[in-house]
């Protein structure tokens, strides 16, 4: 798994195909990932008595990491690559224009 919480990203496919959101989590054991107000599902709570409210709550639901790219700031969706250090430290950059993502 390359991505991480924060990262910005774009979906590749499905009906959500396009639109870009920031990962709110991910879930390394299912190889998917969390992104903020993409793949919601609206969810029919019921009202119980340590939740007052009932109703409809939206749920962003996890979908593939395949299915997203990274976004880099000058090329947009893109593919990420290392760049090794002298030092032996290694830098997530973008393998268009080898900014640091
Ligand atoms: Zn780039």
């Amino acid at each position: 798994m390359k991505l991480k919480k924060g990262d910005r990203v774009q979906v590749l496919s499905g009906k959500e195909r396009g639109k870009t959101g920031e990962i709110t989590r991910v879930l390394p054991e299912t190889n998917r990932v969390i992104v903020k107000g993409v793949n919601v599902a609206k969810k029919h709570q019921r009202q119980t008595s340590t939740r007052l409210k009932g109703g409809i709550i939206d749920k962003d639901m996890p979908i593939h990491a395949s299915n997203v790219a990274i976004v880099c700031s000058k090329d947009g969706a893109t593919r990420i690559g290392y760049r090794i250090d002298d030092d032996g430290s290694k830098h997530r950059v973008c393998v268009h224009c080898g900014g640091s993502l």
